[in-house]
């Protein structure tokens, strides 16, 4: 099964993001093994499940990860997000409280590829100070793909090497704007089985996402509504951004 004519291998990692309680562990066992838990556990206790799904007679895993509840403290890390090519930012339709975090959510995400960036992260105070950067995820970013192009200058970064880094900074611009295309972005609204006590319109959710540029559905884990259909078109989405 494993070894196709073809020969070719997808293994899509996507991440399922958004506030405590939304539906994200029901969202991914409804899709992965069609199964709904009505009682919330914070932790499921898989860090990830791989479906397999099949696009244009390719067959491809797509490897769904769960935050087993980190996201309570605030504490997904980045190695949460390593590697991921698929996002699907969920809030519960039912409270607005969700809905508002969306943001918060995206900006994490864009800045999901510090990744490589620990050894630079701990210089922080020197490309602070070179170039004065509030925001720390940027600032990440910018650790990370100096990092990656230009890492004989690991080493040696400082005042001395300013010209060197400046020049990376201006290809880290073009790469960074590239990069926050390159993940497929979903934003879901789960629980629409629940439209009698709904605090989201359906509109509100939808302007969101092409504000964001982000693929938009509403979802019900419990009764299956879009659950798959918010999974494929993502799956779908990074398999054209491939070829
Ligand atoms: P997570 O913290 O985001 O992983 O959320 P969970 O998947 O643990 O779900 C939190 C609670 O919401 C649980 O009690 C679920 O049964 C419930 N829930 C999840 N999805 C839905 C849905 O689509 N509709 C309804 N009515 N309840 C849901
Ligand atoms: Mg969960």
């Amino acid at each position: 099964q494993e070894e196709d004519e073809g020969g070719e291998e997808y293994l899509f990692k996507i991440v399922v993001i958004g506030d405590s309680a939304v539906g994200k562990s029901n969202l991914l066992s409804r899709f992965a093994r069609n199964e709904f838990d009505s009682n919330s556990k914070a932790t499921i206790g898989v860090e990830f499940q791989t479906q397999v799904v099949e696009i244009d007679g390719k067959e491809i895993k797509a490897q769904i990860w769960d935050t087993a509840g980190q996201e309570r403290f605030r504490a997904v890390t980045s190695a949460y997000y390593r590697g991921a090519v698929g996002a699907l930012i969920v809030y519960d339709i039912t409270r607005r409280s969700s809905f508002d975090s969306v943001k918060r959510w995206l900006d994490e995400l864009g800045s999901m590829w510090t990744i490589h960036g620990y050894v630079w992260c701990k210089r922080h105070e020197v490309l602070k100070s070179v170039f004065d950067f509030q925001h720390f995820g940027v600032l990440d970013s910018i650790c990370c793909a100096v990092c990656l192009k230009y890492p004989v200058y690991l080493d040696s970064a400082g005042s001395g090497t300013k010209g060197l880094v400046e020049r990376a900074l201006v290809e880290v611009k073009v790469w960074l704007t590239h990069c926050d295309t390159a993940v497929a972005r979903m934003l879901v609204g789960n629980k629409c089985d629940l439209d009698n006590i709904r605090e989201v319109s359906r509109d509100e959710g939808k302007s969101l996402a092409e504000e964001e540029s982000l693929f938009f559905m509403e979802t019900s884990a419990l009764d299956s509504t879009n659950v798959e259909a918010a999974f494929e078109v993502v799956i779908r989405e990074i398999y054209n951004n491939m070829s």
